[in-house]
This record gives structure tokens, C-alpha cells and sequence, in this order.
């Protein structure tokens, strides 16, 4: 979704808690621009000290020895610059430090926003896209207001104060050294018109190009066991090769922008330098005001041209503020009731479940009950609908109709938090964080004392392995746990799931992986962890859910068959196929 209030309104509106560092800033850099357009005005009062020595304006004022009044002017000079360093310094701290500050609260407030994110909305989404956003837009910003923000601030100051000084001193000549400006304005905002879809672009090729990245990075082992690096290494040149022609296309028209505005600046120029020798031969204006005029002429139109490139940052800036806010302000879709979740009972119901990812409808009409502190076990064939299930529990995703409720309450009154703190998931894809084992076991109860880790371990079958590493707990489990075994690191969120002491424990194809030592351990595991709790176990192999209290069967998009092992056996319906192919008492067909 993009907002209709334009990106600078929202940028100002989110970063209003620091309007007193913004004016503070926008103070020093105004006073500091004073400053800094005073040595040609000491230049010209210099000129107008020794061609008119006892008449000059400073005589004027009180100094009437020529040689005082150079002097007087140095300590002016002196004075002028020391206060121009100080407040160029002033400036330049308070706009960094702004834009480092709004830098760090933009990005901490959107990651913590993008977490509280639906996963459907993540299923639309690359990591790689949403790298993006919140490492290379939140930077765009910063540079912007790093020196963008300044550097406009300063240019509307040259122009208002040598504009005045103009008009001021020679009224005939000051419209001649200010007419180039509406075209220079002009021009800036024309370019930034141009330049905008080309930056747009830009930023679009980089989203791809990291989400591309970000995939073969993570997909590496499989890039090398198909053996198609040439064909990546293609792909990702062709990302690449996109990127940097969408930049090309961005220079080639931006750095048109100030060869052109010279040539527009040259006519003020030389129209003051012509037209002004005039009127100071003429005798009707002084030497000092022409010398004053001939040097402003050029403070005033130069920095105009740097409108171009500020303008340039601030189009980027506006781009990545655009898609910081809008990932910001993205609406949340799953929201958590009130209530917390009280004593868990552990009692499980589906009703009337209607689910589609978009498309075709995964589950349709599903009615499934799973008793309080008994295991149910839901099987059946890939891709028909278990996984969903879980997700539905979860509340990763909600039903498109009927509704799911624990101990009788709809999960949608509860808080969300409080909801999947009672429930333990352990699925078939272990994401491991970067850390030690401790780190991984503890993140579901960081405060674990370390009889509580090892009972956790214990229970998993994961203590005895651990003891026998080197480091033992302290071990570092690399990247996604990539350092362990597929079987330790399933043995491992097992540890992190028990430790969280769940009322519901959901292991999802938890064995499908593993080797068959693994599967015998996290059988025996689960005979000791399924006590007191509602265990729901999703399997692929029969094996694993045999000894369960029930059994579902799902197939397309609904319970098909529910009992118990023996009873569904001596059935003739799909349990028992699966059943005769998997044990292998009926050679099957099973290309
Ligand atoms: P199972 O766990 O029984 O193998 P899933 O619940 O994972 O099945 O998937 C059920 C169906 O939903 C499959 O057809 C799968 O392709 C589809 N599916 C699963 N996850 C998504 C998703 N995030 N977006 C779109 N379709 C999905």
C-alpha cells in the first residue's frame, strides 16, 4: 500500500519528536552560510578602504586612518572566520547526528514493525527485497539528511542574503545577476521530474538483485551439487548487469544537469561584470560595491547548480522514505485478542475450516478435534494439508471460514503472544540461530538455570551428544546450526521446544529427516515428553505415529478417516494402503 500524503510530509511527521534538533540544526547552518558569504563583502570594503582611504565607509564609522582601517578590517576578517569554523562545525555535528539518530530509530521501528507481520504477508515477499529496505533505504535517508538537508538550507539563505545585498547596492544591475535563477530553479525541479522514474528504477534493480543474493547465498549447497554455478553465475550477471544499466541511465541524465546550468549562469555573470563596469566608470556606483557585486555574482549562482545533485539525493531519499514508511505503516493482519491464555487444558478443535493460500483450497470443511493431554497423530500424503493445519494453530495464518479454538475459546480472542508461549513447535525445517548451543536451547526461557537445560537435553536425547563436543554447551552452532548433524540439530529444538515446558507440543514431520538412530531417539523421547501434555505429531512414516491415542487422516482438504492404529489397519480405507505400501506387505506400485 503507498500513502498519498507525499514521503517528505510523513518524514516530517514521523520525525517530529526532533523538530528542536531540526531547527537547532537549520539555525547553525543558516548563520554559518552568513558568515561564510562575508570574506567578499571584507574584499569589497578592502577595494573601497585604499581607493577611498578618509571617505571610505569605514571612516565613516569612526576609523579615519587608513592604516587603522586595514587593520581594524583583518580583526574583522579574523573574527568572521574563527565564528564561521565554529558554526560550520555546530552544523555539521547537529545534521549528522539527526540523520544518525532517525537512521537508527527508523530502522530499530520498522524490523520491530515487519515482525509483528502476518506470514502470509511474508509469502509475497523476497528476503532480499526486504533487505533492501531496511539497510540500503534507511541509509539513502541518512546521506540525505547528512548533507541534503543542509546544503538546500544554505542555498535558500545565499540567495536571500546576496539577493537583498543586490538590491541594496546597485537595484539596476541586481535583476541582472538574479534573472538566471527562475531558470535555474526551473531546470532543477524539470530534472528532478526526469530523474525520478530512472531512480525508482534503480532502486527496484538493487531489491532484485539482493533478493537474488540473498536466495543462491542460502541455496548454495544445492547451486553446487546441480553443478549449475555457470548458470547462476549468468543469472546473477544479468541482475547485475540490469542494476548497472538502470544506474547508467540515472548519470547519464543527472550529470547533464550542471554543464547545462553553466552555460545559463554565464549570462548573470557577464551581465553584471559588463553592466556593473559600466555604472562604476560611469562613477555611479562605487568600486567597492562593483568588486562586491562581480565576487556575489558568482556565491550566488554556483551553489544553484548544486541544487541538481541535492535535488538528486533528495529524490533517492524521498524513494527510500516512501518504502520505509509504507513497510511502516503496512497494516498488521493476524492481531491478537485481549485475553491472555489462561491453565491450558490443552483441548484442540477445528470446525468448519475453509483455508486456501490463494488459489485452490488446501483445506475444505475440515472438522478435527484433538483431545487434552493425549497424542494425535495427522497423516497423510504430501502437500494435503498437515503443515497448514499447524499454521492455522499457530496462528501464522487464520481460516478463511469456520474457526479453531483451545479449550473451547476461539484463538482469535486470545493474545497472540500469550497463545504461542503455550505451544511448543518443532518442525521438519530447524532454523538454528548463530550462537552456542546454550543460545538455542535457552531462547524460549533465557532465564533456564542449567538443571532445567539439562533436563531439556536429557529429555531430547541431546545431552549425550552435547557432552561429547569440545565445548559441550558452549559450542557454536554456526549459521542455521549448519556445524550439526541434521539429527542433532532436530534433537537440539526439540531441547528448545521442551524447555519452554509447553502445554501443546506440535512436532511437525520431526523425524521425516533423520537417520534411523535419530528417529528411535526422538521416538523414545517422545514417549517420556508426550506425559501431561496435548502432543500433536505429524508424520509422513506410520511408524512414527503407530502408538498415538488417535489418528486422522486427512486427504483433500478434510478428515477422512480417524481411529486408532490397529483399528484403521484392519480398515480398508487410505490409512491401510498407506500402511501395506510403507511396511511393504503388499508390494505396491509405487513408481
Ligand atoms: P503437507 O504438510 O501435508 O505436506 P502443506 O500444508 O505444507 O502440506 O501444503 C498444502 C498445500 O498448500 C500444498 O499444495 C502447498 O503447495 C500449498 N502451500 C503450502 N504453503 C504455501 C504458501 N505459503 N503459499 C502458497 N501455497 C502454499
Amino acid at each position: 500500500m503507498s500513502s498519498t500524503v507525499s514521503p517528505i510530509r510523513r518524514l516530517v511527521a514521523y520525525g517530529r519528536v526532533h523538530r528542536r534538533r531540526v531547527w537547532a540544526a537549520s539555525i547553525f547552518s543558516i548563520a554559518n552560510k552568513i558568515f561564510d558569504l562575508a570574506p567578499p563583502l571584507l574584499i569589497g570594503m578592502a577595494v573601497d578602504v585604499v581607493v577611498e582611504r578618509e571617505n571610505s565607509l569605514l571612516a565613516g564609522l569612526g576609523v579615519v586612518e587608513a592604516g587603522d582601517q586595514l587593520i581594524v578590517l583583518s580583526a574583522l576578517t579574523v573574527l568572521v572566520w574563527l565564528v564561521e569554523s565554529a558554526l560550520e562545525y555546530a552544523h555539521k555535528v547537529g545534521w549528522r547526528n539527526l540523520a544518525q539518530r532517525i537512521q537508527h530509530e527508523l530502522r530499530v521501528d520498522t524490523y520491530a514493525h515487519v515482525q509483528e507481520l502476518e506470514m502470509a504477508w511474508f509469502d509475497d515477499r523476497s528476503t532480499g527485497g526486504l533487505l533492501a529496505v531496511l539497510s540500503d533505504d534507511v541509509n539513502q535517508l541518512e546521506r540525505f539528511l547528512d548533507v541534503g538537508a543542509n546544503e538546500l538550507i544554505q542555498v535558500a539563505t545565499t540567495v536571500l542574503v546576496i539577493g537583498g545585498l543586490f538590491f541594496a547596492l546597485a537595484p539596476e544591475v541586481a535583476w541582472m545577476a538574479v534573472l538566471p535563477m527562475p531558470f535555474i530553479l526551473w531546470g532543477s525541479v524539470h530534472f528532478q521530474r526526469l530523474l525520478e522514474p530512472r531512480y525508482a528504477e534503480v532502486r527496484a534493480q538493487v531489491g532484485s538483485l539482493n533478493a537474488q543474493l540473498a536466495n543462491n547465498l542460502g541455496g548454495m549447497a544445492t547451486i553446487q551439487s546441480f553443478t549449475s554455478e555457470p548458470l547462476e553465475r549468468v543469472r546473477f550477471g544479468e541482475s547485475s548487469q540490469a542494476y548497472w544499466e538502470a544506474n547508467r541511465r540515472a548519470i547519464a541524465l543527472a550529470s547533464a544537469f550542471s554543464p547545462l546550468i553553466r552555460m545559463v549562469i554565464v549570462v548573470g555573470f557577464t551581465a553584471t561584470l559588463l553592466f556593473g563596469g559600466k555604472m562604476a566608470l560611469a562613477g555611479r556606483l562605487a568600486v567597492g560595491a562593483y568588486a562586491v557585486m562581480v565576487f556575489m555574482t558568482q556565491r550566488l549562482l554556483w551553489p544553484l547548480t548544486k541544487l541538481g545533485e541535492t535535488a538528486d539525493l533528495y529524490m533517492r531519499a524521498m524513494a527510500s522514505t516512501t518504502r520505509i514508511l509504507d513497510l511502516l505503516d503496512t497494516p498488521v493482519g493476524i492481531v491478537g485478542g485481549g485475553d491472555p491464555v489462561g491453565k491450558v487444558r490443552g483441548e484442540l478443535r477445528l470446525e468448519g475450516i475453509d483455508f486456501s493460500y490463494g488459489q485452490a483450497p488446501v483445506l475444505d470443511g475440515l472438522d478435527l478435534e484433538i483431545r487434552p493431554r493425549e497424542t494425535t497423530a495427522i497423516v497423510g500424503a504430501t502437500g494435503s494439508g498437515k503443515t497448514t493445519l499447524v499454521k492455522l494453530l499457530l496462528r501464522f495464518y487464520d481460516p478463511d471460514a469456520g474457526r479453531v479454538t483451545l479449550d473451547g475459546v476461539d484463538l482469535r480472542s486470545f493474545d497472540l503472544r500469550s497463545l504461542r508461549r503455550n505451544i511448543g513447535l518443532v518442525s521438519q525445517d530447524v532454523f538454528l540461530f548463530h550462537g552456542t548451543l546454550r543460545e538455542n536451547i535457552t531462547y524460549g526461557k533465557p532465564d533456564a538455570n542449567p538443571a532445567e537445560i539439562e533436563a531439556a537435553a536429557r529429555n531430547a536425547e541431546a545431552w549425550e551428544f552435547i557432552c561429547a563436543l569440545p565445548q559441550g554447551l558452549d559450542t557454536v552452532v554456526g549459521e542455521r546450526g549448519k556445524k550439526l548433524s541434521g539429527g542433532q540439530r532436530q534433537r537440539v529444538s526439540i531441547a528448545r521446544a521442551l524447555l519452554k515446558d509447553p502445554p501443546v507440543l506440535i512436532l511437525d514431520e520431526a523425524t521425516s529427516s533423520v537417520d534411523n538412530d535419530t528417529e528411535a531417539a526422538i521416538q523414545r523421547s517422545l514417549e517420556r515428553i508426550k506425559v501431561g501434555r496435548t502432543t500433536v505429531v505429524i508424520a509422513h512414516r506410520l511408524s512414527t505415529v503407530r502408538r498415538a491415542d488417535w489418528i486422522h487422516v486427512i486427504d483433500q482438504g478434510r478428515v477422512v478417516e480417524s481411529g486408532r492404529h490397529d483399528e484403521l489397519v484392519a480398515g480398508d480405507g487410505v490409512y491401510a494402503r498407506l500402511w501395506s505400501v510403507q511396511t511393504g506387505e503388499v508390494v505396491a506400485d509405487v513408481g
